[in-house]
């Protein structure tokens, strides 16, 4: 666990993260450039997002569509070289937004967002980093492809849709040992050649760089319990 606290400004919250990232990336012989900080904004209003950025934060993650448009076009005018992830699901009439706003898409899931983001991929000449979700504890209520069907759809997504998916993301159930499911996640990224895992969260990120993760999505470390 992050030992963060709401008396700590943001720019600290970041340092105390980003030093525990760097600590489990020694733990697990890594190197720390091997793992990229996501900083998870989303509620929180762009006046807070503006601190993470002005402390030099550059990789940002937001799970609503409807959101990120209000919030991130401004700030993405001002600093250009901010790299915006959506890690919520996508619903596949959102797709075009998606692909316009975002540099990296982490919810792939379905044959129909397949289809509808192949197309504005083409259209727009404009190619976000894809994942793909994977449902590891296979709760009924959560979006991602079943573990069991993740050799066949990652297939599905290069050979009918021509989509080039470069990792795997996962969101383990709440009341797990995350470990397994982390542990799951990389073999089927394995196994299928990716080289990117999405995995970690504000309390269990350095677990999963433990498992491989290179990106881990962070927010309440970072900015606070959200209201
Ligand atoms: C909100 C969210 C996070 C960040 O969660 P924290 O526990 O606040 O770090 C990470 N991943 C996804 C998909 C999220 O929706």
């Amino acid at each position: 666990m992050t030992h963060t606290t709401e008396a700590m400004t943001c720019a600290e919250r970041l340092l105390a993260v980003q030093d525990e990232i760097t600590r489990a990336c020694r733990d697990a012989k890594r190197a720390s450039s091997s793992v990229t900080l996501i900083a998870v904004t989303k509620t929180f209003p762009v006046e807070v997002i503006e601190e993470a950025v002005v402390a030099g934060h550059r990789t940002f993650g937001e799970n609503r569509v409807q959101e990120s448009k209000i919030k991130w076009p401004a700030l993405r005018e001002k600093f250009p070289d901010i790299e915006l992830h959506l890690i919520g699901s996508l619903q596949s009439n959102k797709a075009k937004e998606a692909v316009a706003l975002f540099d990296a898409i982490h919810s792939l899931d379905r044959p129909s967002l397949c289809e509808a983001l192949a197309r504005e991929i083409e259209k727009q000449n404009r190619q976000p980093r894809l994942f793909v979700e994977i449902n590891t504890g296979a709760e009924p209520q959560k979006a991602g492809v079943l573990p069991d069907d993740a050799d066949a759809f990652l297939q599905n997504c290069r050979s009918n849709y021509g989509l080039i998916v470069e990792g795997l993301m996962c969101i383990p159930p709440l009341i797990d040992a995350p470990a397994p499911h982390f542990a799951l996640t990389a073999k089927i990224a394995s196994r299928n050649g990716l080289k990117f895992l999405s995995m970690g969260m504000s309390a269990d990120f350095a677990v999963a760089i433990q498992f491989g993760a290179t990106h881990v999505r962070v927010g309440s470390a970072i900015f606070g319990e959200r209201k």
